[in-house]
């Protein structure tokens, strides 16, 4: 049985006082064991988020990182960096990374390597475009770009690794995948990691669905087959975010 994760990225919101005042109002409502809850926060929220969510079982992660070791890259931050503050996750090639900062499938395999070097544990994004969607090469698109993301990646690293799977077009728009759209894709990345590493691999593989998860749809969402919880935008930065922790209540 694999344990729900549920993670918020706040982009790039909340400065770091008003990330403290966040984690006060939602640290006791999300503070659970039954899922695994993480807030991936903007680099400058790192320490007071970490500061503030010391003592529960809330887990800390990054939006970013780069793919090499440390140099001149003005205004990157490292995997180590991330591992010594204590961070312990990080999510690569989010669509909008990809959009506005040329992220590609190559990069997001490198980021995803460098990571798992640090110990970090990457939450890898993949989703289509509307335009891709309408065209019927959704499943396609997908499994290419699992296959590229996780390149020369070995089994056990897998075991370690979040896939999420965020249709694009529904990112922020308040557009939510079908219960069913949602599991169709996410059994469909199941299966590509079954090719790659088989079946009993793939099946402790965590699979995430995000695009305007809320407090009402999660519930239907996450009790889908290979749907293995969220990544939330927008209903992060909320008291809602709590709803979605506890949709089974
Ligand atoms: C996201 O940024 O990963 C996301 C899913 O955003 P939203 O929930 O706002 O659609």
């Amino acid at each position: 049985m694999r344990k729900k994760i549920i993670a918020g990225n706040w982009k790039m919101n909340k400065t770091p006082k008003e990330a403290k005042e966040l984690c006060a109002l939602l640290k006791d409502k999300v503070n659970t064991t039954e899922a695994d809850v993480v807030f991936c926060v903007p680099y400058v929220d790192l320490y007071p988020v970490l500061e503030e969510l010391e003592g529960t079982n809330i887990a800390v992660g990054a939006e970013n990182m780069h793919f090499e070791e440390s140099g001149a890259y003005t205004g990157e931050i490292s995997g180590a960096m991330l591992k010594e503050m204590g961070v312990s996750y990080v999510i690569i090639g989010h669509s909008e990374r990809r959009e506005y900062f040329a992220e590609t499938d190559e990069t997001v395999n490198k980021k995803v390597k460098k990571a798992l070097e640090y110990g970090l544990l990457p939450i890898m994004c993949c989703g289509e475009t509307l335009e891709q969607r309408e065209a019927g090469v959704t499943i396609e698109w997908i499994r290419m770009q699992i296959k590229r993301g996780l390149a020369g990646i070995g089994a056990e690293d897998m075991k370690k690794i979040v896939i999420a799977y965020e249709p694009i077009w529904a990112i922020g728009t308040g557009k939510t995948a079908t219960s069913e759209q949602a599991q169709e894709v996410c059994a469909s990345i199941r299966q590509v990691l079954a090719e790659l590493y088989g079946p009993a691999v793939a099946e402790e593989v965590r699979i995430q669905y995000g695009g305007s998860v809320n407090g009402k749809n999660a519930a239907e969402l996450f009790a889908m087959a290979d749907i293995d919880g969220g990544l939330v935008g927008g209903a992060s930065l909320k008291e809602e975010f709590a709803q979605i922790v506890n949709y089974k209540k």
